[in-house]
């Protein structure tokens, strides 16, 4: 168990390419911290900094307070598991689980107990005598992360562990993973692409782009209060939807003209959009806050059905954007499609017109470059926050 502090850290390799920018993170003792991103975003070059793998370009890494830049992998004390675990086929899941403690010379006695103590946490006993090749995906990446921890390591670091496994088992391993974290109470970085094990795993999520962290906080609060597009539009299944929007004078207040609609921000927005009105900014709605309702009352909005995804106890509604929509890196997207996440009923054909009403209290409005406007706090860049 250990504290981990990225300062300043960044990477540019030998070719040119900015791998990271300037990372200060600190992941405290006990933390279960989920970098995500999209792919090339830096992540994987995190945890190598830090297991040793690569060296740093600019900044520091600090386990426990001393810095670790100038240590070989070795001596770190950092176990990671990586996408394509490989264990040794011709070794009994037994010899597996023993061989990094015999690669560390230890006394037969202590590997014995190591081995055995892992088994039971990793729900492993059963299977030690059987060879790689018997076990399921889901029983190899047990061992592989049974071989991690059977070192006791100061520092776990996994980095999308879950991708060879098939979706129902992704499930059950990532809840196994997160138990084990709680059991154990270790420093545990998981990196992933996939947003839905950031929201359900971390303690806290840090969202990267492009070598940059976009913020760092409990993955409620980064569902919440985004802090900017990216951070909006990447998590979520389906993405929040951005759609560009005017506001206007109305009353002496301010409102949102989306397509032919208006709708009123919430108080919270208020004041804040007071200073972009008559600019276009874009509208962020996910699509919970968006429901089947008719006009009384206003803050309604009229579309065009294009799709319906049936999933049984709901069903996403894809339907015609009334206005041009934008991805979370700002790229239009051709056509324009406001995605909606409905109770089952009624099949809704293709082309037909309905009426939605609008959760403002639910709104999110970006500036041209994808800034939050009005966001409720600002988050604390560490700080060991949760949801609980
Ligand atoms: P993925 O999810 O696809 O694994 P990632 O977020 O882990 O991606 P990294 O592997 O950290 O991304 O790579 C970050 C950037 O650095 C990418 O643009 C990648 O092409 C580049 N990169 C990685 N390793 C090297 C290298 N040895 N030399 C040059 N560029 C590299």
């Amino acid at each position: 168990m250990a504290q981990v502090e990225f300062r300043g850290l960044g990477k540019t390799f030998a070719d040119g390419t900015p791998a990271l920018q300037e990372l200060d993170v600190t992941v405290a003792d006990g933390e279960l911290l989920v970098i995500v991103g999209p792919s090339g975003c830096g992540k994987s070059t995190i945890l190598r900094l830090l297991a040793g793998f690569e060296s740093a370009s600019r900044g520091d890494i600090l386990i426990d307070g001393r810095s670790v830049l100038a240590q070989p992998p070795q001596e770190r004390d950092i176990a990671m598991v990586f996408q394509n675990y490989a264990l040794y086929p011709h070794m009994s899941v037994r010899d597996n689980l023993a061989f990094p403690l015999r690669m560390a010379k230890r006394p037969r006695a202590v590997i014995d107990k190591q081995v055995h103590a892992v088994a039971e946490v990793l729900d492993l006993k059963e299977l030690l005598r059987k060879k790689p090749s018997e076990l399921s995906g889901g029983q190899s990446q047990r061992v592989a992360m049974g071989r991690a921890l059977v070192r006791e390591p100061k520092v776990f670091l996994l980095d999308e562990p879950l991708s060879n496994l098939d979706p129902r088992l992704r499930g059950q391993v990532r809840a196994e993973i997160a138990a084990l974290q709680r059991r154990l109470n270790s420093t545990m970085i998981y990196v992933t692409h996939d947003q839905v094990e950031a929201m359900t795993l971390g303690h806290r999520v840090a969202v990267l782009n492009k070598g940059e962290l976009q913020q760092i906080g409990a993955p409620q609060t980064l569902y919440d209060q985004p802090c900017n597009r990216f951070v909006a539009g990447f998590l979520g299944s389906p993405p929040m939807n951005l759609c560009e929007a005017q506001l206007y004078r109305h009353r002496g207040d301010v409102a949102v003209r989306l397509g032919d609609d208006s709708l009123a921000p919430p108080a919270r927005l208020r004041q804040a959009l007071q200073r972009y009105r008559g600019n276009t900014v874009l509208l962020g709605m996910r699509p919970e806050a968006l429901t089947l309702g008719s006009g009384e009352g206003g803050n309604t909005i009229s579309v065009t059905c294009l799709a319906e995804e049936r999933l049984g106890h709901e069903r996403l509604l894809h339907a015609a954007a009334p206005s041009t929509t934008v991805d979370c890196n700002g790229v239009p997207q051709s056509p324009g499609i406001l995605s909606i996440r409905l109770p089952s009923g009624p099949a809704m054909p293709a082309g037909t017109t309905v009426s939605l009403r609008v959760d403002v209290e639910r709104l999110y409005c970006f500036t041209p470059i994808g800034k939050a406007i009005g966001r409720l706090a600002d988050e604390p860049p560490n700080g060991f926050e949760t949801d609980s």
